[in-house]
């Protein structure tokens, strides 16, 4: 510090011993994940560099509004969000800045990166089914459109869509097919619930250990995370199911996959350590601590899949602009209010 001082005495350049007293060895993260690799990480990211990692947790809605109500003053440096829609809805907010650096540029695969590079995805995650081992042959299983077919009745088990998982997986659908389609597969659908929607993702794989339904849309770690518990009950039902990606035909769009990323926030103001954060993320030691801890996927092509991931096999993602999850999330809202999909 005292050097800062002088240096800023001596040359008498006022901009500068403003940037200078800005810069502190800290980087700011408001931050939607809530899985506790994200904790390691950062302490990681600590011990390597020295620069602190201060997190403030909320839904994305909410970071983004506290983003824009701080405007200029926001101490944030990262916004941190498991959906791309999200991070769309940010950029188009006018709430971050492009992150530019070739360490990231390079340890990101192609076809995950934003078109606009307001965002980088740091891990990803397919939206999957699971089915019961004792009533389901994995055979019967191809699409999310098949599970409108009648067979299905009153055995589909998925969360409620207020949630953000389903509220992309729609998105998906309707930039994919279109919303007239989305709308009649939605009401379908919800034809084929084994119960009002209630739970989170585990809660639907519990569900089908209980008999309480056949088959459930879910995230792919969740599966991870239930076969590595030590608690009993979670370890039985994630056994119970089989895991099945859906739309892999050769004309089918591949399963629908969300990332979680990281946008650098218009005001940054520890800009430098917070393109040193992202560069970390994505770097093949914490990508490595993805997978073997929240059994998300990784976006460094260099990084395989956690042992339990990678024994469900290789799998086509939808190739859909992931932006697209944030340009059609109003129209899905709507359609799940007429599809009476609680
Ligand atoms: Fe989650």
């Amino acid at each position: 510090m005292k050097k800062t001082i002088i240096f800023c005495l001596t040359t008498l350049i006022l901009s500068s011993c403003a940037d200078q007293a800005k810069k502190s060895n800290e980087v700011n993260l408001y931050s939607q994940r809530h899985y506790t690799v994200d904790e390691k990480q950062y302490e990681a990211f600590e011990l390597e560099t020295g620069i602190k990692v201060n997190v403030i947790k909320a839904n994305a809605d909410e970071l983004i509004e506290r983003l824009k109500n701080e405007g200029e003053n926001s101490p944030a440096d990262l916004f941190v969000s498991v959906d791309a829609g999200k991070l769309q809805k940010a950029g188009r907010l006018n709430l971050l800045q492009p992150l530019e650096s070739s360490v990231i540029n390079s340890n990101i695969s192609e076809d995950l990166k934003d078109l606009n590079n307001l965002w980088v995805p740091i891990t990803y995650r397919a939206r999957i089914m699971v089915y019961s081992k004792d009533r389901v042959k994995v055979e019967e299983l191809s699409t999310y459109s098949a599970l409108t077919d009648a067979k299905w009745k009153n055995r589909v088990l998925v969360r409620s869509s207020s949630n953000a998982y389903n509220q992309a997986l729609l998105s998906s659908i309707v930039a994919n097919k279109g919303a007239d389609y989305a709308l009649s597969w939605a009401t379908s659908l919800v034809n084929n619930f084994s119960r009002d929607p209630k739970g989170n993702d585990r809660d639907q794989v519990k569900a089908i250990a209980a008999g309480q339904g056949d088959i459930a849309i879910v995230n792919s770690y969740y599966i991870g995370l239930l076969l590595s518990s030590e608690k009993e009950e979670e370890l039985k039902a994630g056994q119970s199911v089989g895991v099945f990606f859906p739309n892999q035909g050769e004309n089918q769009s591949g399963s629908h996959i969300n990332i979680s990323g990281i946008g650098l926030a218009k005001n940054a103001p520890n800009k430098e350590n917070a393109i040193k954060l992202v560069e970390f993320l994505t770097s093949e030691s914490a990508q490595k601590r993805y997978v073997n801890t929240s059994y998300e996927y990784s976006v460094n092509p260099l990084v395989k899949p956690s042992a339990i991931v990678g024994s469900w096999g290789e799998f086509k993602r939808d190739s859909l602009d992931l932006n697209q999850l944030g340009v059609h999330r109003n129209t899905a809202i709507k359609i799940f209010d007429k599809s009476a999909w609680k």
